[in-house]
């Protein structure tokens, strides 16, 4: 016998609503209706009939926007945030994250996962690429799994590393398990969580793992192509030594390039590499914060946007941040620029976009989230924007949210019309617990590492 499911009808009733759409509309006086897992529509408050709703959750002095959207995170790496200070990339990688990461077992992999994913739902973040880890990759998934978070993670893919040589595997392995963990996960939880194929960058990984790996791709569509590229000098020194190349025209000449590749960085680029990026269609995650603890520069983010090129935005790792919220990275993407581009250069609007639709653009997901729009699922943020902004009406929202406002800022969290973090609370975690266990972690595998 069939089971006829019952619909659950939710109805938010915020203050406004700014929605991230084309016309970026800011609703007033509207309530938003959820069906199940999805936006069902706009209601103005007169036509609000209360008795058609399963539950209904009054916020008069909350702003409701999209989830924010993360496209380069390190889950794996939030366990070592403070302990890799004061490095270049790839001393900071060498000595410290590297050695870390090698050191993880799957205890400690657990309670970095936990760590990150509790403070990016707690700043509002809803949707993340990952780059995974070499090894216990399924970890990250059974955590991004329990955590309701939507995304994509894949194992950070290394078959070779003069920085620390045991830190690999080989080609083969590393293929076979990439294939094998897409097979496993892509899609899984009713597509919230897909695959995001991961060499970790061009100096960790041979041709043949690079090249093959863009095949593989092809046995999983909707996947992504997740790298970093020309973050460090001394980095894309190195690939001009080896390849005889910048790093963006070797990965073209690999055909590594299309719309489905995302690249972490991209500071250092030539015109003939930006001329690539954008006839390929490749997405640039811009990390501002990571770029400049680690000190290697200020991404040409407004020449990017002036070409077309899809730009959005990710905390990169705790260790080189030392924060996963996007308010930071909003902040700074747009202050770092303007002096050099002028104060009217990257408004708070366009920097809003990039953390909400155009992330979603970014990884492909811009028909299901980004936006608050009917029929995309109902990944929400609520914040109370009282104690940043005086504004009379909304003509200042995007500066409260972009520049003045932070993770304290926001309320509530729904993803896929669950409840993720309710007044500050989360339900998925018990932060004084995930902390402790974390801190025993480190502990132990510091002590691995001696
Ligand atoms: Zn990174």
């Amino acid at each position: 016998m069939n089971k006829i499911k019952k619909m659950i009808k939710k109805l938010l009733v915020p203050e406004r609503i700014i929605c991230a759409d084309e016309e970026n509309n800011i609703f007033e006086e509207t309530a938003l209706e959820i069906t199940n897992n999805k936006i069902s529509g706009f209601i103005p408050f007169e036509k609000i009939n209360r008795e058609e709703y399963d539950e209904i959750f009054d916020y008069p002095s909350y702003t409701l926007i999209p989830g924010f959207v993360q496209t380069h995170v390190h889950l794996c790496q939030t366990l070592f945030r403070g302990l890799a200070e004061e490095l270049p990339l790839l001393d900071w990688l060498k000595l410290k994250i590297f050695p870390f990461e090698n050191a993880h077992n799957e205890d400690s992999l657990r309670q970095s996962c936990r760590l990150g994913l509790n403070e990016l739902l707690m700043s509002g973040t809803t949707t993340i690429l990952d780059m995974g880890t070499l090894r216990h990759q399924q970890i990250v998934f059974s955590e991004m799994i329990n955590s309701g978070i939507r995304g994509f993670s894949g194992k950070c893919m290394i078959d070779q590393n003069d920085l620390l040589p045991e830190f690999k595997s080989s080609t083969k392995d590393e293929l076979q398990d990439a294939f094998q963990l897409a097979k496993n996960y892509h899609n899984s939880h009713y597509g919230r969580i897909k695959y995001a194929f991961a060499p970790r960058f061009v100096l960790s990984c041979s041709e043949k793992l690079l090249k093959e790996t863009k095949e593989i791709i092809k046995d999983f569509p909707g996947s992504l192509y997740h790298t970093h590229s020309s973050e460090n000098i001394n980095e894309i020194r190195e690939v001009r030594r080896r390849y005889h190349k910048e790093n963006i025209e070797y990965f073209d000449h690999l055909s590594l390039l299309d719309d489905y590749t995302v690249l972490a960085h991209c500071v250092h680029t030539n015109q003939t590499e930006r001329k690539i990026i954008k006839e390929k269609s490749t997405r640039v995650a811009h990390c501002p914060s990571a770029n400049l603890k680690l000190g290697s520069g200020v991404a040409p983010i407004p020449d990017y946007l002036k070409e077309g090129i899809s730009v959005s935005l990710g905390a990169d790792g705790a260790p080189c941040n030392n924060n996963l919220s996007i308010f930071n990275e909003m902040r700074l993407s747009s202050l770092i620029q303007k002096p050099i581009c002028g104060p009217e250069s990257m408004s708070a609007l366009k920097i809003f976009r990039m953390a909400t639709i155009e992330g979603a653009n970014a990884l492909h997901l811009n028909k299901e989230i980004g936006s608050i729009e009917s029929g995309k699922f109902a990944d929400i943020v609520l914040l109370d924007l009282s104690s940043s902004s005086n504004s009379l009406d909304d003509s200042n929202v995007y500066s409260d949210i972009v520049f003045s406002s932070n993770q304290q800022n926001v309320k509530c969290v729904m993803i896929n019309g669950e409840w993720k973090v309710k007044e500050n609370q989360s339900s998925i975690y018990a932060e004084n617990e995930i902390i402790a266990e974390g801190k025993q972690e480190l502990g132990k595998l510091l002590k691995r590492i001696k």
